[in-house]
């Protein structure tokens, strides 16, 4: 579900809301009730940070075999 950022034109208040479809008209500013808010391009849901996938071979190498770089 996309997450939407609209940043209060008033305050600066920048306020993350999930919705269900997109629309042009944001929800008044929490922080002091300005509803000029102006939408953001936002992230697609939360971004997670996930270590990298457990390297199985040298990113700089094709191919595992031989690489002095490889440990393991
Ligand atoms: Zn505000």
């Amino acid at each position: 579900m996309p997450i939407f950022e609209y940043k209060c034109t008033q305050c600066g208040f920048v306020n993350e809301v999930l919705v269900k479809s997109a629309s042009s008209k944001g929800p008044a500013c929490p922080e002091c009730g300005e509803k000029k808010v102006v939408k953001q391009f936002s992230v697609f849901s939360a971004v997670i940070k996930e270590p990298p996938a457990a390297v199985s071979k040298c990113q700089s190498c094709p191919s595992a075999g031989g690489c002095p770089n490889f440990n393991g």
